[in-house]
């Protein structure tokens, strides 16, 4: 706790003072491009990766960066998610995963959680990512339990994509062309992204390629 405290005064005497104009620009409102949908995992640290500032990212995280399926939850994420398209505004939703999940490996293992019935709850809407890498992996039982997740990982985040576009503030934007959706994973060994692309069915690093909006969420696995 004192490290907070310390990190505190340390942003109320020395970096607030030094952006007070941009902190004064943004009291009375804000116009953030992205809404950027991410784990809760504390070594994912959007504004940092991604180098943005106070007002460019609205930022929505929970437990495996999951989208509950419209209408099933009417829950936080798609309250956020109806918020941020219809009254801020964003231009595009980047989902992003990252390595290491604990979430993701909580479903690999597909383990009960007997004192966490709620979280066994929230994942299951990442069931769907399980059922993608068995059918579209079968063989992924031979595969090191280090590949498994890296593809479960990958597969969560084009499920989670599908059930993005369920939600009609999402689905009308997409189609009036007026918003666009991306799908990241972040690796958290090396602070590399990278892109799902849609068109190759497999996330590309953001490193050399430009990430293209997702039109039509198809994977192909593989163990890499
Ligand atoms: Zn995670």
């Amino acid at each position: 706790m004192q490290q907070l405290l310390d990190g505190y005064k340390h942003f109320r005497s020395e970096v607030f003072p030094k952006r007070a104009n941009l902190f004064e620009g943004l009291a009375e409102h804000q116009k953030p491009s992205t809404l950027f949908i991410t784990c809760a995992d504390s070594r994912v640290v959007p504004d940092m990766i991604l180098q943005s500032n106070p007002g460019d990212l609205f930022i929505c995280r929970n437990a495996g960066n999951i989208v509950p399926p419209y209408g099933e939850t009417h829950g936080g994420v798609s309250a956020t998610i109806e918020y941020a398209v219809m009254a801020v505004g964003v231009t595009n939703i980047i989902l992003c995963g990252h390595s290491n999940c604990g979430a993701m490996k909580a479903v690999l293992s597909g383990k009960k959680h007997d004192t966490m019935p709620t979280v066994d709850s929230w994942l299951h809407h990442s069931h769907s990512a399980l059922q993608l890498l068995d059918s579209e992996a079968p063989q992924h039982q031979r595969w090191t339990e280090k590949e498994r997740l890296r593809a479960l990982t990958r597969a969560n985040v084009v499920s989670q994509l599908h059930n993005l576009r369920t939600h009609p503030s999402v689905a009308a934007g997409l189609t009036k062309g007026t918003l666009n959706i991306y799908g990241w994973v972040y690796e958290i060994h090396s602070g590399e992204i990278q892109s799902f692309n849609h068109v190759q069915g497999r996330f590309l690093s953001l490193d050399d390629h430009a990430p293209i909006p997702v039109t039509q969420p198809r994977l192909q696995l593989m163990a890499s």
